[in-house]
């Protein structure tokens, strides 16, 4: 020990300065690099194990001899070049293997026996930098120093690497640094104590500057060194946090739009709420479904219906003021959080937002506008926990949208009613199905130039004992909602088939089709077994779709149409006039019949402009050589216009009301 503290005592300071400086700094990027390496396995590590070997290795060899030359300047000219060099290679191969065996090894004590290598390898450095001394004669070892030399450099190198590797301390990389510094600086004293030499004298302690110029040049060349490393270190530091940033980037937004995503709008919404709640303040949540997307996308095609969302989302951003945000939620669903309280503020965002979807967006040559629809909820005012927020801001969203005179809409508790009323419904119908509450009414169906019958229509009736007869325009669109539908139509068509099948062979059948059934995949096997087992003709029954059935998917549309047309069962396009009424829709579908709305027959003798478009759409079937049916013709003189105009087929009060087969003299089954 003393003999330590008088080597100190002796040492050239400013160079002994420079070999600590040295030892820590490379000790700390070495370690840095050792647990990247430990922390990232992978193929792009062959080149951070060779920057580890090297950062430790100068690090090692280079405070070896800055401490050597603080000691004894003179050394400078005794030195043996290649043997001097061949200690570097030592301490490399050694660093390189001791990171090799802590860094890969699975045993839990892997790292520290690449800590204990880790001190051996500074030993040999070590000792083969001594030997590169050329003292001649006038050296002796105490080998007892030797030895503890060797002990304090594995025990420091073995708790440096597992406590880098191994321990969940939160300083492990500052504590193994200091560790590490401990095995170079322990075994590097006690090793030059280990040594004797009887030319202390001039040759070893003279020689003026010059050493320490060169022990100077040879710290800041080490330094430089160790410094590049650690710079590359840290601009793969910086790549990799870019790439985290990247990803993260990419997990919350939307790739299309480059708007928030659902994911984000969640989070966002946890903690609005989170503040609203402690700072006692308010804001409102606001839902926004486009209207015509669809459409669009499938007139105009998804590239046109990329650039509608896109074009919205950029306006949507450019109008975002402090306090607001705006999520894309995925299709045409959008929502967005306004964070005050203040009426005005909050209509006039409402109002950006409504001038942002109701602008036309230019597509190439040509423009389209969708409009959308609004719904917005207040916290607290009108939810205090996300989900229930949530759900009334989509329940006046809907409220909007099912109303054709407004597109924004605040949530009223009302509202709530409304869906637990559809619920209520939704489960009585369930029961009435099992419980035989469920009947066929037909409306007669005739030709109009004789008035001779036809064919007849079965109109579905509810009779509850609690509530009465409940109309199908109220509870046929519940049914659809939850899939009832698909029960409910299968039993139609069965029991209308196997009614008609026991008519006179001359009346042909209609049955309504709702979109749910016609798009699923068994309704063809459902209309070829229905045939084969009440045994009713094909050419007897006719199908009834809407345009709503067929605008989803046309594609598919036609195929089932087709399909279903082979099997010799005839469809007609009902309540023609009131959806999209695309000529291109009549032109693309086979269809046998059209139904002409019945909202046409009330202006059809005052207003010219429901004559008009009466008249175009009966030149429009003769054309197209489809028959035209006339619906809801309630009064004479209706019929009167109808049968001017060349209509061939009526169907209405005036004619017949619908009613149990066996009013209408029908065999029923
Ligand atoms: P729809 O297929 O257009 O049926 C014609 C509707 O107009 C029937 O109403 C009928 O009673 C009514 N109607 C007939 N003549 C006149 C008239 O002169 N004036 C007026 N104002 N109305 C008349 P209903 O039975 O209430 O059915 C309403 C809608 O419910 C039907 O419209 C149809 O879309 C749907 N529906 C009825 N039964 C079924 C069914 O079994 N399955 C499916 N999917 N939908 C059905
Ligand atoms: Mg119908
Ligand atoms: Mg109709």
């Amino acid at each position: 020990m003393l003999q330590l503290l008088k080597i100190m005592m002796d040492s050239n300071m400013p160079l002994l300065i420079s070999a600590l400086i040295v030892c820590i700094a490379g000790s700390w990027i070495t370690v840095r690099i050792m647990a990247r390496i430990a922390a990232t396995p992978g193929r792009q590590n062959h080149s951070w194990y060779l920057q580890c070997a090297a950062a430790g290795a100068t690090t090692i060899w280079c405070t070896h001899f800055l401490a050597l030359l603080a000691y004894m300047p003179g050394v400078a000219g005794l030195l043996n070049i290649p043997l001097t060099l061949f200690s570097f290679v030592i301490a490399a191969v050694g660093v390189l293997a001791a990171t090799v065996i802590a860094a890969t090894s699975k045993s839990r004590m892997g790292p520290a026996l690449g800590g204990a290598v880790l001190g051996l390898a500074i030993a040999g450095m070590h000792y083969s930098g001594m030997y590169a001394v050329e003292f001649g004669d006038h050296m002796a070892w105490s080998l007892p120093t030797i030895a503890l030399s060797l002990l304090l450099g594995i025990a420091f190198g073995t708790l440096s690497l597992q406590c880098l590797l191994r321990s969940g301390n939160r300083h492990r990389e500052i504590l193994a640094t200091v560790l590490f510094v401990a095995a170079i600086a322990g075994l590097h004293f006690v090793g030059v104590s280990a040594m004797r030499t009887h030319m202390m004298s001039a040759d070893l302690m003279a020689s003026g500057n010059a050493p320490v110029v060169l022990g100077v040049a040879l710290a800041i060349t080490t330094l430089l060194l160790v410094a590049t490393g650690g710079n590359s270190f840290s601009i793969d530091d910086a790549t990799r946090a870019e790439s985290y940033e990247r990803m993260r980037q990419m997990a919350l937004h939307d790739a299309l739009t480059a708007l928030p995503n659902r994911v984000s709008f969640n989070d966002h919404l946890d903690e609005v709420i989170e503040d609203a709640k402690e700072k006692g303040t308010q804001f409102a949540l606001i839902g926004i479904d486009l209207n015509k997307f669809k459409e669009i996308n499938d007139v105009r095609g998804h590239a046109a219906g990329d650039v509608v969302l896109v074009t919205i989302a950029n306006r949507f951003t450019e109008m975002l003021g402090e306090g607001e945000f705006v999520a894309r939620l995925g299709g045409d669903e959008f929502a967005a959080v306004h964070l005050t309280s203040d009426p005005d503020e909050l209509n006039a965002f409402v109002a950006r937002i409504e001038e942002a979807i109701n602008l036309p967006i230019p597509i190439e040559d040509y423009e389209v506008t969708t409009g959308g629809s609004v719904g917005l909820a207040l916290f607290p005012k009108d939810a205090t926990d996300k989900e229930t927020l949530v759900t009334r801001a989509d329940l006046a969203m809907y409220r909007a949208k099912a109303d054709p005179l407004r597109t924004v809409a605040y949530y009223e508790p009302a509202m709530d009613e409304t869906v637990r009323e559809a619920r209520a419904l939704a489960a009585d119908l369930k029961t009435a199905m099992e419980k035989g509450e469920l009947s066929l009414h037909y409306q007669v169906q005739t030709a109009i130039a004789t008035g001779e019958i036809f064919g007849y229509e079965a109109l579905l009736r509810w009779t509850s004992p609690e509530r009465g007869e409940v109309p199908p325009a109220l509870f046929i669109p519940v049914a659809e909602e939850n899939g009832l539908i698909i029960p409910l139509g299968e039993w139609v068509l069965q029991t209308a088939c196997a009614q008609a099948a026991k008519w006179d062979a001359s009346y042909k059948l209609a049955v309504n089709l709702s979109p749910v059934q016609f798009f699923h995949p068994d309704l063809y096997r459902l209309v070829k077994e229905t045939l084969e087992n009440t045994g009713l003709s094909p050419a007897r029954l006719e199908l009834e779709l809407t345009e709503t059935s067929i605008i989803d998917d046309k594609q598919r549309a036609l195929e089932i149409v087709r399909r279903i047309k082979e099997l010799g069962v005839s469809i007609a396009l009902d309540d023609f006039g009131t959806g999209y009424s695309s000529i291109d829709t009549l032109r693309s579908f086979p269809f046998d019949r059209i139904k002409l709305d019945g909202s046409f027959m009330q202006g059809i003798e005052t207003n010219s402009d429901a004559a008009a478009i009466v008249r175009s759409v009966l030149a429009l079937g003769r054309t197209m050589n489809i028959s035209v049916l006339a619906e809801g013709i309630e009064t004479p003189r209706q019929l009167e216009v109808l049968r001017g105009e060349g209509c061939v087929a009526g169907q209405g009060f005036l004619i017949g009301r619908p009613a149990r087969p066996e009013a209408l003299g029908l065999q029923s089954a």
